[in-house]
């Protein structure tokens, strides 16, 4: 059946009348019914978190996301727009969206009085019905809300005439979902602003009430110190959020695995990526751009990069200071043992042990080394094929063994079965003195 095009029509077609809440929970109630996937895209939160935002949402909550930095809070809440209709019709050209059957705006309500069944209609799509803000101190009245136009104003209006106003991002997302990141940096007046246009459905602008009856679903993400600490949300407007959701760290490793995956761009330039699941890539690019390689893989060598990227995001106490690289250091230092222990404890390396019995054995790395001079310094390896085997590698691929060869090597100096010596980037592993250590 052909979307209607004019009121008359959407009148005729017995189009459901409902708020963006009605619709959300009866959209969510059909998915859990199919068993369709309700969040693409979010990983390890299946049977913490999920289950309490659908309840929210089934409840007709607006919704408060408790959680740290990167615990996908914003992609979650991106998630919940795949809930919305595929289309839903308002009156064409009007700036909040209006429903066809109850507009809010002056513009709309005289536009339907006059034009009666012939007022044009549009559809949305649902990433029109959407909108984030990432709350800061100096977030406005007027960015969320709106304002009062000076030139309509000068142009003799009535101040309190709706017309006046330019609306902000809420009215603007009217029927939709309004997405407010760290809600505790929002000015208290702001946050009171924000309260009393979703309950009272009427707001103050510079002195002017304006009444604003909006219908939109609410979520809003905070820290949870922010969020305990008295005073950083107003306490009326914390009354509102029926729903608390915590998040959390992903649990495992694979799942931490698929998240960094989700969240790695592409760094390539026309290079193939190959990523083993046990590593990550910009300096191998760098590696295969300098060296002429076929395609880019990262090694553990590579990890000093990682070291390099991480000392901005993490956040360290005051006692710490100074000794934040070696403090990640030795945490990488330990996740590249665990993994090790995880992925290889058993296995048999003494093919690859036995050449270092010879006291003038060493393999060179660094981050310029290709993947074809560190298997050739190796030369033919018994063991080679099952290591790679143990490490989920099924290709052909010499800078994949490369990659499987030295996080080897490292593995065995981590567990003391190898010396290192590193210089910069570069590294030469040797014998150990006593090899039977670890
Ligand atoms: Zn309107």
């Amino acid at each position: 059946m052909a979307q209607a095009t004019t009121l008359g029509e959407l009148r005729a077609s017995s189009y459901p009348d409902r708020t963006v809440k009605q619709e959300l929970r009866a959209n969510l109630l059909d998915r859990l019914e199919l068993g369709r996937e309700l969040f693409p895209g979010i990983l390890g939160f299946d049977d913490t978190v999920l289950p309490g935002l659908e309840r929210g949402i089934l409840a007709g909550h607006d919704l408060i996301l408790l959680g740290e930095r990167g615990q996908a809070k914003t992609r979650l809440v991106r998630t919940i727009v795949n809930l919305l209709d595929d289309s839903v019709p308002a009156i064409t050209g009007c700036e909040v969206n209006d429903h066809p059957f109850r507009p809010i705006c002056a513009r709309c309500r005289d536009l339907v009085a006059a034009e009666g069944d012939a007022t044009p209609i549009t559809w949305l799509a649902p990433d029109e019905r959407y909108s984030e803000k990432l709350a800061t101190p100096d977030t406005s009245v007027a960015d969320l809300i709106g304002d009062v136009d000076p030139i309509r104003v000068a142009e003799g209006r009535y101040l309190a005439d709706e017309l006046t106003i330019h609306y902000g991002m809420i009215p603007r997302t009217h029927r939709g979902i309004v997405a407010i990141n760290e809600l505790p940096d929002l000015p208290e007046r702001i946050q009171v602003s924000l309260f009393n246009i979703l309950e009272e459905r009427d707001v103050q602008i510079r002195g002017y009430r304006i009444r604003l009856p909006l219908d939109i679903l609410l979520v809003v993400t905070a820290n949870p110190d922010d969020y305990t600490h008295r005073g950083r949300i107003v306490s009326p407007l914390k009354d509102r959020f029926g729903t608390q959701v915590r998040t959390h760290y992903p649990d495992t490793p694979s799942d931490e695995i698929l998240i960094m995956d989700q969240e790695t761009r592409p760094l390539t330039g026309g290079i193939p990526v190959r990523i083993p699941v046990f590593m990550i890539q910009a300096a191998a690019v760098r590696r295969a751009a300098r060296t002429h390689e076929p395609e880019a893989v990262p090694r553990p060598i590579d990890l000093s990069a990682v070291l390099l990227s991480s000392e901005g995001r993490v956040e360290f106490d005051t006692v710490e200071e100074g000794r934040e690289h070696d403090i990640l250091a030795r945490a990488l230092r330990q996740a590249e043992l665990n993994v090790f222990r995880r992925r290889l404890s058993g296995h048999d390396f003494s093919g690859l042990l036995g050449r270092f019995d010879d006291p003038s054995f060493a393999v060179d790395t660094s981050e310029l080394t290709p993947a074809s001079d560190l298997l050739g310094g190796l030369g033919d390896l018994p063991g080679l094929a099952k290591l790679l085997e143990r490490l989920g590698v099924q290709e052909e691929s010499p800078g994949v063994a490369a990659s499987a060869l030295e996080f080897a090597l490292e593995g065995l100096h981590l567990s003391r079965r190898l010396n290192k010596d590193e210089d910069g980037g570069a590294a030469r592993y040797a014998g150990a003195e006593d090899s039977t250590a670890g």
